[in-house]
Formats: C-alpha cells, structure tokens, sequence
C-alpha cells in the first residue's frame, strides 16, 4: 500500500483469465501506460486458471483485492466445466450486486459491419428479472417447468436512474426503455411506471418506451434512431449482443459492472476464445475499450480519449487492423499502433 499511497496511483485488481485473457491484458496494460493512465495494477487470479493455482475458480484473495480497490479489469473467464461450479462472471456480479451493465456500442471506421452510425449504450439491469434464480419443474415427471420473474421498484428505480444519470453525464439526449408490458402486465408494467415517472426528474433527457420485440427490428432497420437504451435482465442480455452485431461484433465490444456504492469491474463481453489462444492473433480491443471506460470512470478523461483515438486509428488501417476483422495484424502490431496512434 505504501508505494501506492507514494505514487498516487488508483490501485486496480487485473484479472488476466484464461485463454487469450492474459495476451489481450498484457496488450491492455502496455496501452493504458502509454496513455497516461494514472493506475496501479494488483493482478489476482480467476477461472481455470486459479482453479489450477489456487484450486479455486474465485480465490478469496482475488475478492478481497477487488474489495479492497472497488475497481477491477476483467480477462475472459472459462467456467470449469461439470456440475458444482456457477459461472464466475454471475458469481461477482452478485457478491459486489453490480447491478448495472454498460455496454457502449459504436461504429469505428475500418470495422466491417452493416452501418456506420451506430452510437448507442446499452444499460442492463443485472440483478433480477428473469435471471433471478427462481426456476423448478413442476411434478415429479419433469413434464413441466417454471421460471419466475421478479422485478422489483427499488430494483426497477436504481437501473433507470442510472441510465438518466449515465446519459446526463455523458451528453447524451435520450434514454429508451424497453418492455414487453403489453404482455407481462405486471412485471414490465412495474419497470414501465418507474421508467415514465422518472422521466418527469429529468426534463433535459428526452424519453420514449418501446416494446422489445419492435425494438429488435428497429435496432437492425435504423439504429440510430437509439442513444441510450434501459432495460431488464433478460431482455438486455439479448440486445446488449445484438448492439455488439450491429458493429462489427463481440470482438470490438466492451462492458462494465457498476454497482451502488463505488465498486466496478470493467470486462471484454467476448469469451476466451481457446481455438487461438497463444497464438498471438486475438484482438484486445475490447478489453483495451473497458479499460478506457474505467479510466473515465474514474475521472482520468484524457487518458481515456487517448485510448479511444489511437484504437480508432489503428483499426482503421488494413496493416494494423487484426485478422478477425479482415485486417492484416497480429496482437502485437496492432498494440504498437494503437501506442504510436495515442
Ligand atoms: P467461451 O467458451 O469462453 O465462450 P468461445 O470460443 O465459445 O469461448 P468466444 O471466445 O466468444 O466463444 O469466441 C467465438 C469466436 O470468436 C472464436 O472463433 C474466437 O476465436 C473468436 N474471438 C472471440 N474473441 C476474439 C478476440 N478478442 N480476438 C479474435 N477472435 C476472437
């Protein structure tokens, strides 16, 4: 702690993970510094890989650490297959009640993709919903199951809250819930009240609702009639990767964890990819994205837009763009334009 305390650094819990998780980290790192990023990096082990170290797929000192900092970068986690294990990723979401995801989706040149003017961030309810647990199957013949949504005022409050304050902060001029309160009177009709009442605190913000299943075909037909987007669980799980689509693919889409107090883990949305790990291929640019929306999470904006700029230049060139979006470039060369393009 002292050398902290010495060099003013933000001290932050880095999660490598497994498969490409620590090339794509180590890119990350050398980006941020390069930056200016003012963070102090206390790596701590998650996923298969603690589970080799450690024995233990979320060792106690890696939730310590990140209580400790309430901040943390998070690699693609495996979840160890076979029964007793949840996933990691659900398992810190509800220790820290992260309870708002964050994912930006934005058109970058040079990206191959349907549109390029997609700039919509999409703000997930992450706690309840259809997600909350609740699901057993009726009778001893398993002929049937059920599964209960729960969605709860303070829960629904919070999330909308977020999403004015989100897009307040960030010049942004509307927030669109969705629903499907035409049907699930209650539940959705519940968020929908919330939403509608809260809108009256935020004159500045424009509002407007729409249902999901309208709102698929919109956000493939137009979406850039979308700004910011708020919504429930389930519904956001399905649109938060049909927005990471709309440009250019998982590969490019970074996300954060926000909960109440101050704690925030900022995580690649795409998985670990074992077909190249080690091979030096994978593309970092959705953690070196999340790294950058944690810098400006914590106030270090310049750093943050630095990042941006030199990721939008380097995947704008065929010979710095990496070969899963058709461009020519290993992890390394496309790191080192990012760094030269700061
Ligand atoms: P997991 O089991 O962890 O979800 P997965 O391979 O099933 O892993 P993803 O990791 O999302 O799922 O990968 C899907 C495909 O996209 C793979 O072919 C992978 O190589 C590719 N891919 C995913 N992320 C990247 C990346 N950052 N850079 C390059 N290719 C990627």
């Amino acid at each position: 702690m002292s050398d902290i305390a010495e060099n003013n650094r933000i001290p932050v819990s880095l999660i490598p993970g497994d498969g490409i998780g620590p090339e794509i980290t180590e890119a990350t790192q050398r980006v941020v510094e390069a930056a200016g990023g003012n963070v102090e990096w206390q790596t701590v082990p998650a996923g298969m890989s603690a589970l080799d170290t450690d024995r233990d797929p979320l060792p106690p000192k890696t939730i310590d650490s990140i209580t400790q900092n309430q901040l943390a970068l998070k690699g693609p986690l495996a979840t160890p297959a076979g029964g007793g294990f949840r996933s990691i990723n659900v398992a810190l979401r509800q220790h820290f009640d992260l309870y708002a995801n964050v994912r930006p989706a934005k058109s970058t040149p040079g990206v191959p993709s349907r549109f390029d003017n997609v700039d919509i961030v999409l703000i997930r309810e992450n706690t309840e919903g259809m997600y909350s647990g609740i699901e057993h199957y009726v009778g001893p013949s398993r002929n049937a199951a059920e599964s209960i949504a729960i969605i709860t005022r303070h829960g629904s409050e919070r999330i909308v809250r977020f999403a004015f304050d989100y897009a307040r902060n960030h010049n942004r001029k509307k927030v669109t819930l969705i629903h499907k309160a035409n049907i699930l009177k209650m539940t959705d009709g519940l968020f929908l009240e919330v939403g509608r009442k809260m809108a009256e605190e935020y004159p500045d913000i424009e509002f407007n609702d729409m249902i999901v299943d309208a709102t698929a075909m919109n956000m493939v037909v137009r979406p850039e009639q979308f700004d910011v987007i708020v919504t429930m669980n389930l519904f956001g799980d399905i649109l938060s990767d049909l927005s990471a689509g709309l440009i250019g693919g998982l590969g490019v889409a970074p996300a954060a964890n926000i909960g109440e107090g101050t704690c925030a883990i900022f995580e690649a949305v795409h998985g670990t990819a074992p077909d190249i790990a080690g091979k030096g291929m994978a593309n970092p640019t959705a953690l070196m994205r999340s790294a950058a929306m944690l810098l400006d999470h914590i106030d270090q904006t310049e750093a943050a837009g630095r990042m941006h700029r030199g990721i939008d230049r380097a995947l704008a060139d065929d010979a710095t763009r990496t070969r899963d979006l058709g461009g020519k470039a290993d992890t390394t060369t496309f790191t080192d334009a990012v760094i030269n393009n700061l």
